[in-house]
């Protein structure tokens, strides 16, 4: 570390994290202020060329760590929106409840049958089911709707992203056949997830969810918006520190982006190049998980999945949502992809990774380190 006003040594924290070390809460805050090109608690911020060496040195090291586990292998995973009726008020979030413009849908359970039967033979074998918490998709339902993609695609894994449940239902998905469960922590700090969640919301049942998921078999993953009102580098590490102790399978982030219907309208977009210095940072710290290349970082910038595979992701997930529903499942303004059927998406991001000289995978895509 410096002391003499020097820059950062940005280097030997990047190669400390890289060799399977730990660096503490106060080289973690310098590490990320130095590579925003911040002072922080350090004595200088590094110049535009440091900053621009440390970067590339960063994704660079991410990148090699990428390539020993994955080699050019991006894994996709279709997505499928199943609705946006929602029972939470999150703040920040474009479907929640309190939205009276959000036109709302719900896919049948034939439509979640057509677009897994499409997704297949476009070579997917992961289906990701999203939506928001809605007490129409019962316990029951989302039983028989994983069944019955199991049933019809026993080489395919499925995914449930549905918030937080209780251990008994996610139990009887897991028993049902679901492999795996996003559910974002959203953020560690728990002053900012109450501040950015109603109070009917608490971090720590989010957080039990996690380890009750984990405990039941899922491959399971968390993660965090980007630049989320409120959010400083302290909290950050926090989330970088959780990871460390959930040990998920799989880590979303991707940068916060405004919606025109809550308060957070005005509010800048999360960094791009934030995003990817903590997807590269997420790839050294943990070299197996697996970490997309989210639809947000291709929303905020027209190149941000390309990024975010040279920063060491290694997970797309192209829009499997029948397009009539695409615009309505919007989280957030600006969301790409409303408009092309699903083998349009998945030919242009078989192009635009190949472009960077990565291929798509057909493959279900396990975690295995
Ligand atoms: N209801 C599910 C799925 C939520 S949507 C659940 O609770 O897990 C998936 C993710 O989108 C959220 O976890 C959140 O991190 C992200 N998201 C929501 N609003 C967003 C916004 N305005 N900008 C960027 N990401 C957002």
């Amino acid at each position: 570390m410096s002391h003499t006003g020097e820059p950062l040594e940005l280097r030997a924290l990047i190669d400390e994290l890289r060799a399977g070390g730990s660096p503490g809460k106060e080289k973690m805050l310098a590490l990320l202020d130095g590579l925003m090109g911040v002072s922080g608690a350090q004595p200088k911020a590094p110049d535009a060329e440091e900053l621009r060496e440390a970067r590339s040195y960063l994704y660079a090291s991410a990148r090699r760590t990428q390539r020993a586990v994955f080699g050019v292998g991006v894994f996709k995973r279709g997505l499928i929106e199943i609705g946006n009726y929602c029972r939470n008020d999150c703040y920040y979030c474009g479907i929640r409840r309190g939205n009276g413009n959000a036109v709302r849908y719900r896919l049948t359970e034939d439509e979640i049958s057509a677009c897994c039967r499409e997704g297949y033979d476009l070579g997917f074998r992961t289906f990701v089911l999203q939506g928001g918490e809605d007490p129409f998709f019962s316990v029951s339902r989302i039983e028989r709707i994983v069944r019955r993609i199991k049933e019809s695609h026993p080489d395919c894994a499925v995914t449930l992203s549905l918030g937080e449940a209780d251990r008994d239902a996610y139990r009887r998905w897991r028993k049902a056949g679901a492999d795996r469960y996003l559910l974002r922590h959203e953020t560690a700090d728990e002053a900012h997830y109450r501040s950015l969640h109603p109070g009917t919301l608490s971090p720590e049942h989010r957080k039990r969810c996690l380890y009750a998921l984990k405990e039941l078999g899922y491959q399971v993953g968390t993660g965090f918006m980007v630049g989320s009102p409120g959010q400083t580098t302290e909290h950050l590490v926090s989330d970088l520190a959780f990871i460390r102790e959930l040990e998920p399978h799989m880590v979303g982030i991707g940068p916060f982006l405004p919606h025109r219907d809550t308060i957070y309208r005005a509010h800048p977009a999360g960094s791009v190049e934030l995003t990817l210095i903590l997807i590269a940072v997420i790839r050294l710290m943990s070299p197996g998980v697996l970490l997309p290349a989210t639809t947000a970082l291709g929303s905020a910038a027209e190149d941000g999945r390309e990024r975010g595979i040279l920063a060491g992701a290694n997970v797309v997930m192209p829009n499997l949502t029948p397009v009539p529903y695409r615009a309505h499942y919007a989280l957030y303004d600006g969301k790409i992809c409303t408009g092309e059927e699903a083998a349009q998406c998945g030919g242009c991001l078989s192009r635009r990774m190949r472009g960077i000289g990565y291929e798509l995978l057909v493959g279900k895509g396990d975690y295995t380190a």
